[in-house]
């Protein structure tokens, strides 16, 4: 399939998810996730109008960006190593996955302006997920205030792999509730307005839970290589 022809139809469940919520279409930023797939599938992706682009892996990010430079937006969704920090972060317009302190001191060090970061958030609480606990979340964003390179400017999750739709609405209400409880807080790093949740086969769930950003890669750029 081309990525028009999967775009159009991911666009039309957007506007479905958007209209049963209440919502605004530009309320919600589609990055295609490209990790699987080659620098042609992407360039394919930005011809069909799409201006976001996701990477989990530096290698994948910097392949990609040597030839695709700052024409989408990157965004880096996979798990950081610390190490990994300075190769990527002058090159990423945001990082989904700040689950350390560690980490975020790393990206203090390295960063030349502040960086955009979603706090990953374990909701669902199974062990092979990466993330802050979330009745841990707002100590552990109360604790980057000294960090002026650091912006909470959001909170990420990703859900079970699972059809189980109950079971995916409690999980982005949670994360929802989270932002609610943080914006509370008032605090002048983590203005938390971005909910970064939803994938391939649970986004219009999502969206209608709330979601800012979703992060489609299968369904819109497909898995080949
Ligand atoms: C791979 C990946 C996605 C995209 O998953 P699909 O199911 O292919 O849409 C989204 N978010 C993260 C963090 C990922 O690693």
């Amino acid at each position: 399939m081309k990525v028009v022809d999967n775009l159009k139809n991911i666009e039309e469940k957007i506007n479905k998810a958007c209209e049963i919520s209440g919502r605004d279409r530009d309320e919600i930023k589609l990055i295609a996730v490209t990790k699987y797939v080659s620098i042609e599938r992407a360039k394919e992706a930005l011809e069909a109008g799409i201006c976001d682009l996701g990477e989990n892996r530096d290698e994948g990010l910097l392949n990609k960006y040597e030839v695709l430079k700052d024409e989408p937006n990157w965004h880096y969704i996979g798990s950081m190593q610390t190490r990994k920090v300075k190769n990527v972060i002058d090159k990423i317009s945001y990082i989904h996955s700040l689950d350390r302190i560690s980490l975020a001191e790393e990206i203090q060090k390295r960063a030349n302006e502040p960086i955009n970061c979603l706090v990953q958030v374990n909701v669902s609480g199974e062990e092979s997920k990466h993330g802050i606990d979330p009745e841990e979340a707002l100590d552990f964003i109360n604790g980057l205030s000294t960090l002026d390179k650091v912006n909470v400017a959001g909170l990420m999750t990703m859900a079970p792999l699972t059809d189980d739709e109950q079971l995916l609405r409690r999980c982005f209400r949670k994360l929802k509730g989270l932002q609610v409880e943080i914006q509370k807080a008032g605090l002048r790093h983590a203005p938390c307005t971005e909910l970064s949740m939803g994938m391939s086969n649970d986004f219009t769930i999502a969206i209608e839970e709330g979601a800012t950003m979703i992060r489609i890669g299968t369904a819109l750029v497909g898995e080949e290589l």
